[in-house]
């Protein structure tokens, strides 16, 4: 389970970009955050885990502090986090088997990984992800030779290896073709379903989010402005988190 509580995040020196959010989202959840550009959908999946230091406020996992981990704590907890990036951030001169090792980083002793060495049962664990994912066939290729949706398909093949409980995304099909953007939707999808992992996705595009979320976050400058089903979210609410441009 994950507890936000009173999240705050002011960016020097005074843009605020988060404003005392609040927020429970039980395991196997899929759910969708939405809101225009600049809403603070971004930072609040990096407070979730870690990458930023809120100003105020905190976040559980399970019960444990993010916001207060540092070091090997932080690192642990950040294990049983995936994060799946708009931009893909795959080392691009690697192989994809190399890119989605590093999905296994935290399961492996450091001074192993250091030499580039690990445990059978780590690249079995990867082999397995590679093949249901269907990126067996592209193992030995570059990062930066595959298509978009490839790359995104290696991403979360990477945050899969990892076995987290949960995979934030954020916006992971902004740099892709529509059709492509519905593959990863299902992608995501399918693994909320089949392996009961959470799933915190942010998109900007409202036909998505109706497909797709169950529960649907809705951001506007910062504030939570909605909170609910996808089915619920009628004119009147788009306009609160969209303004009139969104309706
Ligand atoms: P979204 O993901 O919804 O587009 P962001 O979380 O990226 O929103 O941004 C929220 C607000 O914080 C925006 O006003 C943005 O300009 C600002 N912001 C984001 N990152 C930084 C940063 N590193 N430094 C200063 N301001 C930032």
């Amino acid at each position: 389970m994950i507890e936000v509580r009173g999240l705050t995040k002011v960016y020097p020196p005074d843009t605020v970009a988060l404003r005392e959010v609040s927020i429970v989202i039980p395991d196997g959840q899929f759910v969708v955050l939405i809101g225009p550009s600049g809403a603070g959908k971004s930072t609040f999946l990096r407070c979730l885990n870690g990458l930023i230091a809120p100003t105020a406020g905190e976040v559980l996992v399970d019960g444990e502090s993010v916001t207060r981990a540092r070091g090997d704590h932080l690192r642990r907890l950040r294990a049983r986090i995936g994060f799946v990036f708009q931009q893909f951030n795959l080392v691009k001169r690697r192989s994809v088997l190399e890119n989605v090792l590093i999905g296994r980083l935290a399961h492996v002793p450091r001074i192993l990984s250091l030499f580039g060495w690990f445990p059978p049962r780590d690249r079995v664990a990867v082999e397995s992800v590679l093949a249901r994912l269907r990126l067996g066939e592209l193992a030995g290729r570059r990062a930066d030779s595959l298509s978009g949706g490839q790359q995104q398909r290696v991403a979360i093949a990477r945050a899969l290896v990892q076995e987290p409980r949960l995979i934030l995304a954020d916006e992971p099909m902004a740099s892709l073709d529509p059709a492509l953007a519905r593959t990863v939707m299902d992608l995501l999808s399918q693994i909320n379903q089949e392996d009961r992992i959470t799933v915190l996705t942010s998109l900007h595009v409202l036909d998505l989010a109706l497909a797709y979320g169950q529960r649907v976050i809705g951001l506007r400058d910062g504030r939570l402005v909605y909170d609910g089903r996808a089915a619920a979210l009628g004119g009147k609410e788009i306009e609160a988190i969209f303004g009139e441009a969104g309706t």
